[in-house]
């Protein structure tokens, strides 16, 4: 009440207080009435009393005023002066009791106001507090939300499993089990189990392993972080994740991060792998360069042997020709090494030319057969040969495939003892042909059975070498009938002299009509003519000896060991052909055939290509460069002498090229 006495406006108090005085003076004057005025100002001492003390000195005055008024209008005012003594008293002590009243009221008044502004002041301080209590309270709040929505937000979206765990001891403290309190959906995602929420693990797993449990108890019991990768063995993929404590030193939660890894897994298992494959293949690589140069110094070394016989044994026929031929098997061994060792190359840079044409399936096996006579013969075995009654044609490359098939003959007869059998037998099987090799020889291991058609692959290789050969025949043969869209395979009787099949299937080539039949082969007409020919190589000996060759048939020569020579030459002499060496230094074969065609005088010369080089774009380069003939190296004297027949004379060799035309 105070409070509000206070606060209230003083035009309101000044009213409060008039009202109180007229109330004071009607209760007096009804008090006068039922005693009399003995007791003029009974209600009038504490009404100041209380205005003072309430609404202050002002309408304290006021009451005091009315009340004075009061006491005058009971003693007549001309008698006031002169009325009783008591009456002066009376009225004296009222305004005396009065004054002090409001003199005291009012110092209570203040006090009292001092006392609610402090009040006040503290209730307001409280209040502000509060406030910002509340104000501290709802941004907490805030964040707290904020913070709850961002760590749902991650919670629902990180593409990793999260989950929350409490992991579950037994009386004896041991870990059996864990629940699961929460889990993101990329976590239900990647477990692959349901909803595994509030559920055990053992419920949705019973027999889960013990890793995870004891990986997350030590967790739980330590609080020490671990991360772990392993696999399931429930379900065999692999996890790797991230393992927490969530609380304090009581808490049995844990949280875990993880995510599955089976896929990268499979990957490093993969690669793996290819390492391994790929140190096995450097580890045949390493052997097989072993065996290249064993198997490159062999024929080498009668070679040698058997031109110091023909040096000592000067002009003695029988010795010559028995070193004539001792010699050519060597060279023919070693032609053969090198041919397989540069087909390897080509085809596996993609870049060997198959020229497939319609061939009899006949004219192949018989080809490849008299190509292995020789060796057949010389190891006395017997070779039995079955062909198809009717014509069987195929479009094959006839030369690969005399290979093929010569390959597998070569090693039927290697790898047989003396005296053995082999059969070479073609059957038709539906639009297929199929051609097998077989032989009571050495036979194959079991084991060795699925890498055969491997590349450097010898059985026992480190035990015997004399069979001479480099692991790479049989790798070659089932590339070469691959890329005529075949197929091989062996079987083996093991290796007891349980022999070997080798058995290839090629598609047939559709029947012919029969007016598509070419005629029969029209052999060429052996040529008789003998040139002048230009031999061009760096390699001296290579172009003495075959000059010696070519002089030896008739044909009259000069040699050159380079370009610049070989342009020497020509200024004085104008040969009809040239046999010329593309690997050469200061100007190579492509550059020296450009400057002989721009000489009018060489128009009838025909250029012949000497190069190590087969491909198709080799071929090409070299027709460009004006070449006619590609030959490549080691370069038989038969394919030489057939592209002599082949060039007549004296034919023009380059009627359109636009560069010697622009000359003449
Ligand atoms: P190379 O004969 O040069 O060693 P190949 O690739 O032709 O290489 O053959 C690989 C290996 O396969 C040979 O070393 C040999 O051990 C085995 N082999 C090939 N053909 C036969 C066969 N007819 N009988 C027994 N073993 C064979």
């Amino acid at each position: 009440m105070l409070l509000s006495a206070k606060k209230l406006p003083t035009v309101s108090r000044y009213l409060i207080g008039a009202g109180l005085a007229l109330f004071a003076l009607m209760l007096q004057i009804g008090v006068a009435a039922i005693v009399g005025n003995r007791i003029p100002f009974l209600l009038f001492i504490p009404s100041v009393a209380l205005a003072a003390a309430v609404l202050g000195t002002g309408p304290a005055a006021i009451v005091l005023l009315t009340g004075f008024l009061y006491g005058c209008s009971l003693f007549p005012l001309d008698t006031l002066h002169a009325g009783s003594f008591r009456d002066q008293l009376s009225l004296g002590l009222f305004v005396v009791v009065g004054v002090f009243f409001i003199y005291v009221g009012g110092k209570m008044r203040a006090m009292v106001n001092r006392a609610l502004d402090a009040e006040l002041a503290l209730l307001n301080e409280k209040l502000a507090r509060e406030r910002a209590d509340d104000e501290r309270l709802r941004q907490l709040y805030q964040q707290v939300r904020s913070s709850e929505e961002r760590y749902r937000n991650l919670f629902d979206s990180m593409d990793q499993g999260f989950c929350v765990i409490d992991v579950i001891f037994n009386d004896a403290g041991v870990a059996v089990d864990y629940r699961v309190l929460e889990m993101n959906p990329a976590g239900i995602a990647i477990y692959g189990l349901g909803d595994v929420v509030d559920k055990t693990i053992k419920e949705v797993v019973p027999h889960i392993g013990s890793y995870w449990i004891d990986t997350y108890a030590k967790v739980a019991l330590t609080g020490r972080p671990v991360r772990f990768e392993n696999q399931a063995q429930s379900s065999g993929r692999w996890f790797e994740g991230y393992a927490t404590r969530v609380g304090d030193a009581d808490s049995r939660k844990v949280a875990l991060l993880f995510t599955d890894v089976s896929v990268r897994k499979e990957n490093e298992a993969r690669l793996r792998r290819l390492a391994a494959d790929l140190s096995e293949v450097d580890r045949r690589k390493t052997e097989f360069l072993a065996v290249l140069a064993h198997e490159l110094r062999n024929p080498l070394a009668p070679i040698r042997s058997g031109l110091d016989i023909l040096k000592l044994s000067g002009s003695n026929p029988q010795m010559v020709e028995r070193m004539r031929d001792m010699m050519d098997r060597q060279v023919t061994h070693m032609v053969r090494l090198v041919d397989d060792l540069l087909d390897i190359a080509r085809i596996n840079g993609g870049k060997i030319d198959l020229k497939k044409e319609r061939v009899s399936l006949q004219s192949v096996m018989s080809a490849a057969v008299e190509a292995n006579a020789p060796l057949i013969e010389s190891a006395r075995h017997r070779l039995y040969v079955v062909m198809p009654d009717e014509s069987v044609e195929v479009t094959v490359d006839p030369t690969r495939m005399v290979q093929v098939l010569g390959n597998l003959l070569n090693n039927a007869a290697k790898y047989t003892p003396a005296g053995g059998r082999i059969d070479l037998s073609a059957v038709r099987d539906g639009d297929q042909i199929v051609i097998s090799v077989e032989d009571n020889g050495v036979g194959i291991p079991e084991a060795s059975l699925p890498f055969i058609f491997d590349m450097f692959n010898q059985v026992g290789r480190n035990m015997d070498l004399s069979h001479g050969g480099l692991g790479i025949g049989l790798s070659l043969v089932k590339r070469l009938v691959e890329l005529h869209d075949g197929s091989i395979g062996v079987t083996s009787g093991g290796t007891h002299s349980g022999g070997s099949i080798f058995t290839i299937r090629l598609p047939l080539s559709a029947p012919l009509q029969a007016d598509a039949l070419p005629a029969a082969g029209v052999a060429a007409p052996l040529r008789t003519d003998t040139f002048k020919i230009l031999v061009v190589d760096d390699n001296a000996d290579a172009a003495q000896t075959l000059a010696s060759l070519l002089e030896f048939k008739g044909h009259s020569i000069r040699v050159a060991n380079d370009g610049v020579e070989a342009l020497e030459v020509v200024e004085d002499w104008i040969p009809e052909v040239g046999l010329i060496d593309i690997g050469m230094p200061n100007l190579n074969g492509y550059e020296l055939a450009q400057a002989l065609r721009k000489n009018p005088a060489l128009d009838h010369m025909a250029l012949v290509a000497l190069t190590g080089w087969g491909a198709e774009t080799d071929r090409a380069m070299s027709k460009e460069a004006g070449f006619v003939e590609h030959l490549t190296k080691p370069v038989d004297f038969d394919a030489i002498e057939a592209v002599l027949d082949r060039l007549g004379k004296p034919t023009p060799r380059y009627p359109t090229a636009p560069t010697s035309a622009s000359r003449n």
